[in-house]
């Protein structure tokens, strides 16, 4: 969560206009015409009105001007080698630990800082940027909304209180709420033509088949983070996006043939000089979660969920959602002038029952009970305020399924566990941070694991990750490799 809370962001935007706009244009990578097209100066239009709810949906741009400025200028020289140089291309890297990235048609282009912490050198960067470009060279419009992936939370909850603004936030469930799928062939098109750029750019474009293992193996750390079974994960990054496999983008590879990149450029060194110090995981500017805990240190409060939740933390509101999935609860600001009491019996569009006045931990607050719906299936919405003081004040909704009342205690038990922080206690919390090491002789995979974050049960398979490395992998002296701290 961030500390500005400007939420209301625009899943439909783009998508929504790119199909309504009939105009036709030819297809300046493939020479097809597309019949969805918009004129250039449409696709900047929607870029630039597109551009501020990404930053708000993305955690904002990554404030770190040399991060930025690399990666603007790898982006442009891959754009510069596509069929449409001409275009305003703009690179960002969002302040997210998310691992991914997306394009808007006009040439804005998005990486996020996880994606950035995940790849292991320039190549592997590229080949992302270069399959984004590939997407945009090739006028691809979406065909439709991307479907969020976590159990079709996605633009579903914005069903709940139709129309009412403060509740329908939480519509945003994912992040992936923006996300587009393409089809399968304009996935194997931009592949196509992002290892041209690649190779133009003399890249090796085998750095997009070791990227997306990796794509792989981030799925399985985040399933068992989750505790879950990392067969049956589902993806909420960069592949879920931009489905396809290591084989298919080999085959593109293959395509491409007689593109044989000599002396191919795959800079690790630089790469690594500059992402020495980037910002890993939750920035606890943003918040933080430690098992079951929330943390805001910035906004100066906590609470914990019920066991067996799953905690997600978004720019404008914090997720939690039942490992069964017959349970969420979303927390987030809401905008409530006057008595927290009226607010539920003054509601313009749900009718709210069971209205009573609580005392959590020393602040007023107000619940009460609704009917809504959640994907399009009926829910019990228990709402609570909290007047945290005079400007600000919180909301949780808990949702399940009609009728079913097995989390009632444990939602009581999250909305009491709300409390503010003091200031020491809200001190001392550091953001996790990429660092760059050189192997010394003695040092294995276990030793400079255990150098990472101390509670981090899952460090080795991080380390492995981060690293690219197989279980049979070995360290040797004077290797660079990425550890966090
Ligand atoms: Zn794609």
């Amino acid at each position: 969560m961030k500390i500005w809370n400007r939420a209301r962001s625009a899943i439909a935007g783009a998508a929504v206009l790119l199909l309504a706009l009939n105009a036709c244009g030819s297809n300046p990578a493939t020479g097809q015409q597309s019949l969805l097209g918009m004129s250039e100066d449409q696709e900047v239009q929607v870029s630039k009105q597109e551009h501020p709810k990404i930053l708000a949906e993305f955690g904002g741009e990554y404030k770190d001007p040399e991060v930025q400025s690399y990666i603007s200028s790898l982006g442009e020289l891959l754009a510069k080698t596509s069929e449409r140089p001409d275009l305003p291309w703009k690179f960002t890297v969002l302040d997210t630990p998310q691992v991914n990235a997306f394009a808007l048609p006009g040439g804005y282009i998005y990486i996020t800082r996880g994606l950035l912490a995940l790849a292991s050198n320039e190549a592997e960067v590229a080949s992302v940027l270069a399959h984004e470009i590939g997407h945009v060279a090739a006028r691809h419009s979406a065909q439709r909304q991307g479907r969020s992936t976590l159990v079709g939370l996605g633009a579903a909850l914005a069903g709940i209180l139709t129309g009412s603004g403060e509740i329908a936030q939480i519509g945003n469930a994912i992040g992936t709420g923006y996300v587009q799928k393409f089809s399968r062939d304009q996935e194997l098109q931009a592949d196509t033509l992002g290892v041209r750029y690649m190779a133009r750019a003399n890249y090796d474009p085998e750095a997009a088949v070791s990227f997306l293992r990796k794509m792989q193996g981030e799925t399985r750390l985040r399933a068992l983070e989750a505790g879950k079974d990392p067969e049956e994960a589902e993806q909420i990054n960069w592949m879920s996006s931009h489905p396809r496999t290591a084989d298919r983008v080999e085959q593109a590879i293959e395509n491409a043939g007689g593109k044989k990149v000599s002396n191919p450029i795959v800079e690790q060194d630089i790469y690594f000089s500059k992402i020495d110090g980037l910002v890993y995981g939750d920035d606890p500017d943003q918040g933080v979660v430690r098992g079951r805990t929330f943390i805001h240190p910035a906004l100066r409060f906590e609470f914990e969920v019920p066991r067996g939740f799953q905690v997600i933390n978004q720019p404008n509101q914090v997720l939690a959602q039942a490992r069964e999935g017959d349970g969420l609860i979303s927390f987030g600001q809401a905008k409530v002038t006057g008595s927290l009491r009226n607010w539920f019996l003054d509601h313009p569009k749900a009718q709210f029952e069971e209205v009573e006045r609580i005392d959590v931990n020393g602040m007023d607050g107000a619940t009460g009970v609704t009917q809504g719906a959640v994907n399009g299936q009926k829910a019990d919405l228990r709402v609570v305020l909290i007047r945290y003081d005079e400007d600000t004040v919180y909301q949780f909704i808990f949702a399940t399924p009609p009728g079913q009342d097995r989390y009632s205690r444990a939602f009581r038990e999250t909305t009491y566990s709300f409390r503010k922080l003091s200031r020491s206690e809200a001190s001392g919390f550091e953001p996790q941070r990429v660092e760059i090491v050189t192997v010394r002789s003695g040092d294995t995979v276990e030793s400079l694991a255990r150098r990472m974050k101390g509670e981090d049960k899952l460090a080795e398979e991080r380390f492995r990750l981060l690293n690219g490395l197989d279980e049979n992998d070995r360290l040797r002296p004077g290797q660079k490799v990425k550890i966090v701290i």
